[in-house]
């Protein structure tokens, strides 16, 4: 029987019931068609008998499993349409996200290239609204082609009806306890193709600039760079951060960042220390400001800091010992395990600021 422990990025999780590997698109509609979208009350008590799977990197299961029909999206493929500065890249669902990345960097397409090194498939990105060092997939992204299980047809969603924001767009919104409403086949971006120039997007991230010898407020022509360069950079940093897979370490035994960063009124972040990182983040619909903070400094400030968490679980999980936002497998954790961490430091940060954290990947079959 497959286990998600062997399919997914955390390395935990028990058997399915049934698991399809879709090579061609072809393979995967006929496995959609056979699982139209559940009534609400089925879905939110996660009786969906569908699980759509890319890369397993942002996927919490449970150590029990999942009843029903896993259906893992592995048909790949890419193509680029370029035309007055601008390359149209089509890929297919199961590409790899960071050979997506590489493909454009090496054609001297920029847009993605502060995006390398993010595990999982292409089809996936839309639906965090992937993003890293001041870049996101809705900034370039045009359309996509998906499955929608509630009419049973094929439909074109543009990027402004994916309604993006912040590690959200309308396609997690419409997922029910890992139960997709819309299932993506294929994604489109649109991309800078300047000829032989071939330099990045504007750096919009200070420890990224900073790193490529930029001044991280100058204008944005100053902050181009070879595209080349920005994807070696970014794969270093995020390396250095456990963020970039690696079989031999167990730091990278995650799914990633675990909390998104908390967005808060800015009554309740004038409380904080003064050094709480905060970044605005527009208005409420009330009018009142937001703030954006940073999850990894409230866990390492509550008292959770690199490798904490060990103990409550006999050393099988922790946090990271490199980022204190990734809870790690450390080779023969539980879902359970990696949860006993996760909560404890949620129970932290709650107790010793009054912030709320919530989990970024999907958990299925458990809660924190
Ligand atoms: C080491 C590490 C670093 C990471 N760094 C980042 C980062 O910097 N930024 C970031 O945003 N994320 C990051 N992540 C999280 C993760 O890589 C992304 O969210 C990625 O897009 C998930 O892709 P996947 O194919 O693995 O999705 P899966 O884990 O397979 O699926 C995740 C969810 O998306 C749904 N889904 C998957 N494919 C489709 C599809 N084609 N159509 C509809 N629904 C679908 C699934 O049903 C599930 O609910 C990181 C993860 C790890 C392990």
């Amino acid at each position: 029987m497959t286990r998600f422990a062997e399919n997914t990025t955390a390395r935990v999780g028990g058997p399915a019931g049934e698991w399809v590997i879709a090579h061609a698109e072809q393979e995967a509609l006929t496995v959609l068609q056979q699982h139209p979208l559940p009534a609400q009350e089925d879905r939110a008590a996660a009786r969906d008998t569908l699980l759509v799977l890319g890369g397993g990197s942002n996927l919490l299961v449970s150590d029990a499993g999942f009843e029903g029909t896993v259906l893992q999206l592995a048909f790949t493929g890419i193509s680029a349409e370029a035309s007055e500065g601008t390359a149209v890249v089509t890929v297919a669902a199961g590409a790899d996200w960071d050979e997506t990345v590489d493909w454009t960097v090496r054609r001297g397409y920029s847009g993605l290239e502060a995006l390398s090194g993010i595990p999982g498939s292409a089809g996936a990105t839309p639906v965090q609204n992937v993003g890293a060092y001041g870049a996101d997939v809705s900034q370039t992204l045009l359309d996509v082609r998906a499955w929608d299980r509630a009419v049973g047809e094929l439909v074109t969603l543009e990027a402004e009806q994916l309604e993006f924001g912040y590690r959200d767009s309308l396609l997690k919104r419409t997922t029910v306890s890992g139960s997709p409403r819309y299932v993506v086949l294929s994604v489109r971006f649109a991309l800078d193709h300047r000829g032989d120039e071939t330099l990045s997007a504007p750096v919009r991230y200070g420890e990224l600039a900073r790193s490529l010898g930029m001044e991280a407020n100058a204008v944005e022509d100053e902050r181009r760079a070879p595209l080349q360069d920005v994807r070696d950079k970014v794969l270093a940093l995020r390396a250095g951060k456990g963020m970039v897979l690696d079989d031999a370490d167990p730091d990278t035994y995650s799914t990633g960042s675990f909390f998104t960063n908390p967005i808060v009124p800015a009554s309740a972040a004038a409380g904080l220390p003064e050094g709480a990182p905060r970044f605005p983040a527009g208005q409420s619909e009330s009018g009142e400001d937001l703030v954006k903070l940073s999850a990894a400094w409230l866990i390492d400030q509550a008292g959770c800091g690199k490798g904490f968490g060990a103990d409550l679980t006999e050393g099988r999980a922790s946090l990271s010992t490199k980022h204190t936002l990734a809870v790690t497998n450390r080779g023969t954790a539980s879902a359970e395990d990696l949860l006993t961490v996760a909560r404890a430091a949620r129970d932290a940060v709650r107790q010793r600021f009054g912030v709320e954290l919530h989990p970024e990947p999907v958990l299925l079959g458990c809660s924190l």
